[in-house]
């Protein structure tokens, strides 16, 4: 598949966008601040529901359109991109409406999605426009915390399989309640017989979600191992496992073991909300011993597996997002990225760097220039 028009009006710092995109391997340039990550992020909004970055939807929000928030008119982003994918094309709107109620550190946003002029909820919207975004922070993919690794997990398995991501926001809300429940013990006030309910209901959505993950990753592992060694040009390898803070046939019984830690601490310690995914290169935790260097290849080599996945999951290609991933690597494994990435419908790649777009093994099939929110064909 690939985004054939993007339009955008109020939304970050594009007041007003209107752009036609080819298929093929599209480069999209600018100075620093200029709006190239801005424009990735849309593209990605209307792939996976939610900003991958920012923490309210107020953010992506023209900040002038807010100014006079709540005159009527005021206040709202749009965000159009329409698909060309194997059953004809795909339009998604979505609309961002600040109202004047006022939430934590300003006004409060109200989104809405239509997918080919029906309203829908995010999670029916998950999964109908499959991308696969790179970005200079996926490094922390290989770095950072679990909670990280965990995303990439559930965004990559949501956009295959959508009963999977309601099965986690159910998940989501036992926990929630679970804990409430657990302080209310604590102090006193709580049932200990309304928590067996909890429980059961913990262990039902936990277990369909641990043996979820687990599925996945043993496709995506021999993936992942492939994309690294074409990438990395040696002989080491990437090993990816699946690490469930409790197995999924184990789950009932710590939870039965562990009630009065739980209670004692008001929060749910053990479930599918505290797994992990280790990732080790040449039998080593690449946390903890991966050079800058291997890191990012690492984290490549997940992204460039993601996409194969998907490829696999949904019999069609996603659209590839390389976000200013390309200045930061080693001419081998810039080709090698951009080699791969052309093999798809459409690649949008950002880089500050002009002199890169002549250095590609795949010729561009549309070359833009990004300048404070206005975009042009150069
Ligand atoms: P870099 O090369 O540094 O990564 P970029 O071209 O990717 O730059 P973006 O991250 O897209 O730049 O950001 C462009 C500009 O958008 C920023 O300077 C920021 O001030 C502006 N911006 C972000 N959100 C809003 C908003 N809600 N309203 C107005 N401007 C915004
Ligand atoms: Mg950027």
């Amino acid at each position: 598949m690939y985004l054939s028009r993007l339009a955008l009006t109020n939304y970050r710092n594009f007041p007003d966008l209107e752009l036609a995109l080819p298929a093929g391997m599209v480069f999209i340039l600018g100075r620093n601040a200029q709006g190239k990550s801005n424009l990735l992020e849309a593209a990605y909004l209307l792939a996976i529901g939610k900003s991958y970055h920012a923490n309210t939807d107020r953010e992506l929000i023209h900040l002038k359109a807010l100014e006079d928030v709540p005159s009527p008119g005021s206040g709202q982003a749009l965000i159009t991109g329409e698909v060309e994918h194997r059953d004809g094309r795909l339009k998604v709107i979505m609309g961002l409406q600040a109202i004047a109620a006022e939430g934590a550190g300003g006004p409060l946003v109200h989104k809405q999605i239509r997918v080919n002029g029906v309203p829908t909820p995010v999670t029916g919207l998950v999964g109908r426009i499959n991308a696969v975004l790179f970005t200079a922070s996926d490094i922390d993919l290989v770095m950072g915390s679990p909670s990280g690794r965990r995303r990439f997990l559930d965004i990559l398995i949501s956009q295959a399989d959508r009963g999977y991501l309601r099965a986690l926001q159910r998940y989501q809300r036992v926990v929630t309640q679970r804990n409430h429940l657990l302080r209310l013990i604590r102090e006193g006030r709580g049932s200990r017989e309304e928590l067996d309910f909890w429980d059961a209901e913990l262990v039902k959505e936990g277990v369909a979600i641990i043996a979820q993950r687990d599925q996945v990753l043993e496709q995506l592992a021999p993936l992942a191992r492939k994309t690294y060694s074409e990438l990395a040009g040696s002989q080491e390898e990437l090993t990816l496992a699946f690490q469930p803070a409790v197995p999924a046939q184990g789950l009932e019984e710590v939870l039965r073991e562990q009630r009065e830690r739980e209670i004692g601490a008001g929060m749910t310690l053990h479930g599918p909300h505290r797994d992990d995914l280790l990732l080790e290169v040449d039998g080593m935790n690449a946390a903890i011993y991966a050079s800058r260097g291997q890191a990012r290849t690492v984290a490549l080599a997940l992204r460039l597996a993601e996409a194969l996945f998907l490829k696999k999951a949904r019999g069609e290609e996603p659209i590839l997002l390389l976000d200013d991933v390309l200045s930061e690597l080693d001419p081998q494994r810039r080709h090698h990225v951009l080699e791969e990435a052309g093999r798809y419908q459409q690649a949008l790649t950002t880089t500050a760097e002009p002199a890169l777009v002549s250095d590609t093994p795949v010729p561009p099939s549309a070359v833009f220039t990004v300048e404070n929110g206005q975009v042009t064909p150069s």
